[in-house]
């Protein structure tokens, strides 16, 4: 029998893992997708620094991780944001996934999807839906809503109300371009709805001397005819009207969480959270934390009690 499974090997999952590790536990991970990460992606091309997901990230306070994660310089500051600083990682968001994985003593399964968790006399059996059935003495599932609603369906019926998680649905899509050719007026062209956010940069480790990256958000299904990320792209194409350098799109759907910041939904997780049996917990960008930091620590506080419960 496993001590502990996690379900979902993006920064989630593999926080908690990480932590786990430290209190000696070796907990099996299980990703449905053939990498680790899950939305979190970073990729060179032509010169550019592309990150599919957060590039400017808030930080407030020290972040205790970097360094035991070999990230002490791993920062590079931007400015003041509030009370806290906006910041980038210099090489890219996924150096944190990348660190945070070789630093495991994890067995990780992936391209293996969970399907549901079934308590017995002694313990827990996690369900894939290649039909292995896995034991365990704990499970942490770090899975998006829709998902964690079916795994967690035999272990209380409150789950399934995450079926109604709502996500806003937004394509991410980048051009390169040569600085020269973005006047006022180009800049202006790209606002407008569908767009929902318009970003330039031009900072020095991400984007090549002479050159600007445009990262532009489009919400999909407002127009009939733009709703997938290959439209998106050519409607910020059309609109910029320059040959770009480099171009990238992605539709993420469980990127914009619209339900977390709903005022009733604290109430369903401490439902679902009372619910769960103990040795099960349910963690991830969905739930509770708002913050990119307060979500790994979400993560690992987690792991620290599913780590209590297993000395007990
Ligand atoms: C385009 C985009 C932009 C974003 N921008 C920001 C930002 O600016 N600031 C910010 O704070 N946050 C942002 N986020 C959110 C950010 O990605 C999350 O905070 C964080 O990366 C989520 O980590 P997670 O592990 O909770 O979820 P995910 O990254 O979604 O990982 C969940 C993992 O579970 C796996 N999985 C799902 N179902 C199963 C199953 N049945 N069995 C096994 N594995 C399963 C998935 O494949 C995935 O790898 C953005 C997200 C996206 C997509």
């Amino acid at each position: 029998m496993n001590d502990a499974i996690i379900v979902g090997g993006g920064l989630s999952g593999l926080a908690a893992a990480w932590e786990l590790t430290q209190h000696a536990i070796t907990p099996t991970l299980i990703e449905v997708k053939p990498r680790l990460g899950g939305s979190i992606v970073s990729e060179r091309r032509a010169g550019f620094l592309l990150d599919g997901t957060h590039m400017l990230i808030e930080k407030y306070g020290a972040w205790d991780f970097l360094e035991p994660l070999g990230l002490a310089d791993a920062l590079r500051y931007i400015g003041r944001y509030r009370d806290g600083r906006l910041v980038v990682f210099r090489d890219g968001t996924q150096v944190l996934i990348d660190a945070l994985a070789s630093r495991l003593r994890a067995n990780i399964l992936t391209r293996m999807a969970v399907s549901g968790i079934i308590q017995t006399g002694k313990g827990f059996e996690v369900c894939l839906e290649n039909g292995i059935v896995l034991t365990a003495r704990a499970v942490i599932v770090a899975a998006p809503a829709h998902h964690a609603a079916h795994i967690l369906a035999s272990l209380t019926p409150q789950a399934v109300e995450l079926l109604d998680y709502r996500y806003d649905p937004v394509a991410r899509v980048m051009l390169g371009l040569d600085a020269s050719a973005v006047t006022p007026q180009v800049e202006q062209r790209v606002e407008g709805a569908p767009v929902r956010s318009v970003e330039w940069f031009a900072l020095p480790e991400r984007v090549p001397p002479g050159h600007v990256l445009l990262r532009a958000g489009v919400r999909l299904d407002v127009e009939p005819a733009i709703n997938t990320a290959e439209s998106a792209l050519a409607l910020i194409k059309a609109r910029v009207a320059i040959a770009p350098v480099i171009e990238w799109a992605h539709y993420w759907a469980e990127a914009d969480p619209l339900t977390l910041y709903l005022p009733e939904h604290a109430a369903l997780m401490a439902r679902i959270d009372a619910a769960l049996p103990a040795g099960v917990a349910l963690i991830g960008s969905d739930y509770r934390a708002r913050r990119f930091d307060a979500r790994i620590q979400q993560a690992r506080d987690a792991a620290r009690r599913i780590a209590h419960y297993l000395a007990r």
